[in-house]
């Protein structure tokens, strides 16, 4: 026999508490179902993004699949290019491309611009014509969000000064920043670094930004631009099943520890075939605050049946968080405890069941933090540590801290283990 484990990671769930003392979203949520699982499990705080790390989904995730982000760091780029599909050789370079909205005076105010369907599919035909094919590859991951990969003759072809890339090209020497710490300038001023180090890149998307400066709409009152950035080669990870090899041979003996990962956004599903996971589409599964928990829920449990480990991804609360709406990141977390955690809960008693996140997303300033975040752990095996609630100050209360995200995936293989031996 063996506990299978279900782990739950609500994208920027955690928040900070507000200059005016209001609770937290978490703390305003009407969540039943995760406050008797705090109150009857064990709970704490997980320093999920380390010292020396960007406070991002790219580390935060990752570190909760037992990745240490600072021993494997992988970047958004090439997690989104395996995502859609692209090929990524191992010395091609992916990017993350946002769409952002500059504001009357031309400074990027928006970084990641909400767009009408129209207008995405005028953006799509931009980023393919100014990245075209065999130099090039693109993928649109929905909104905002473009992926573009560099192949490596392409790096060199359009800039024959530069010399070749020197071996090994370990991660990638330059990433710019995120969009969100260039809001307020001028795109051209933000993108010189980028024409330093990756000039043929650089030459590409200035082309590109000159069309999505003509685009106009409600949703593009100044035009638009891109911003590329999270740039990285091709991940180099050890697959899950080995990096858990005690806990596989007391849960399936002679098996390797099959995981699978439940998500919608790019970031999230590439890192099934970078670590060897089982990644379904989810029909339905949007990656906002309107995604259809219960085929989560469905897909999640139709999986445990041959998965030791089931992660569940939620994008949305890192969406309402970026957008500061308060309000709508409690409403989304009360529907995920309704919605996704009491059908688990109920459907598989005998699972252990962790809800966490991977960083803390600020309704007050709409950005990431590398605060620790809170975690429950509920189920066969977990050993009682209860909180009075979930959320940050309760689970702060409790005194149980984990130091990392890859500890605490360790803490719940081995309730697992723990239970599947007695
Ligand atoms: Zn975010």
């Amino acid at each position: 026999m063996h506990t299978p484990c279900i782990i739950c990671i609500l994208d920027g769930m955690a928040d900070l508490p507000t200059r005016d003392g209001q609770p937290t979203p978490l703390a305003a949520a009407r969540t039943p179902t995760l406050d008797r699982l705090a109150a009857t499990g064990a709970a704490g705080l997980c320093q999920v993004i380390p010292t020396g790390a960007e406070a991002g989904s790219d580390a935060g995730i990752p570190a909760l699949l037992g990745y240490d982000p600072l021993r494997h760091p992988v970047a958004r780029g090439p997690l989104e290019a395996l995502s859609a599909g692209l090929p990524l050789a191992p010395r091609d370079t992916a990017w993350r491309c946002n769409v952002v909205a500059p504001d009357t005076h031309g400074r990027m105010a928006d970084p990641a611009a909400t767009l009408l369907p129209a207008t995405e599919q005028t953006i799509a035909r931009i980023v393919c014509a100014a990245f075209p094919a065999p130099g090039y590859g693109t993928a649109h991951g929905g909104g905002f969000r473009f992926t573009v990969v560099e192949r490596e003759t392409a790096s060199h072809a359009a800039s024959p000064s530069s010399p070749p890339a020197p071996e090994p090209l370990a991660p990638a020497a330059f990433t710019p920043a995120g969009p969100q710490d260039v809001t307020g300038q001028y795109p051209a001023d933000a993108l010189r670094d980028l024409a330093r180090h990756h000039p043929a890149l650089h030459a590409r998307i200035t082309a590109a930004n000159t069309h999505l400066a003509d685009i106009t709409g409600p949703d593009a009152l100044h035009g638009l631009a891109l911003w590329p950035w999270g740039c990285g080669h091709r991940p180099a990870l050890p697959p899950f099943s080995v990096c858990h090899p005690a806990a596989a041979s007391s849960t399936y003996p002679g098996r390797p520890l099959t995981a699978a990962m439940m998500a919608a956004v790019p970031l999230a599903r590439g890192l099934a075939p970078a670590a060897g996971l089982t990644a379904p589409e989810i029909p339905g599964a949007t990656g906002g605050a309107d995604t259809d928990l219960a085929a989560k829920a469905a897909a999640a449990l139709a999986l445990l049946a041959d998965h030791a480990v089931v992660f569940i991804h939620v994008e949305g609360p890192d969406m309402c968080a970026h957008a500061r709406d308060a309000r709508a990141k409690s409403a989304l977390l009360a529907r995920i405890d309704v919605e996704l955690i009491a059908p688990l809960r109920t459907a598989r008693p005998d699972a252990l069941l962790c809800v966490t996140c991977d960083h803390v997303t600020h309704c007050g300033d709409g950005r990431h933090h590398p605060d620790a975040v809170p975690f429950l752990l509920h189920g066969p095996g977990a050993l009682p540590h209860p909180a009075a609630r979930f959320d940050e100050a309760a689970c702060a209360a409790t005194g149980l801290r984990i130091p990392s995200g890859p500890s605490l995936l360790d803490l719940i293989l081995r309730a697992a283990t723990n239970q599947a031996g007695a």
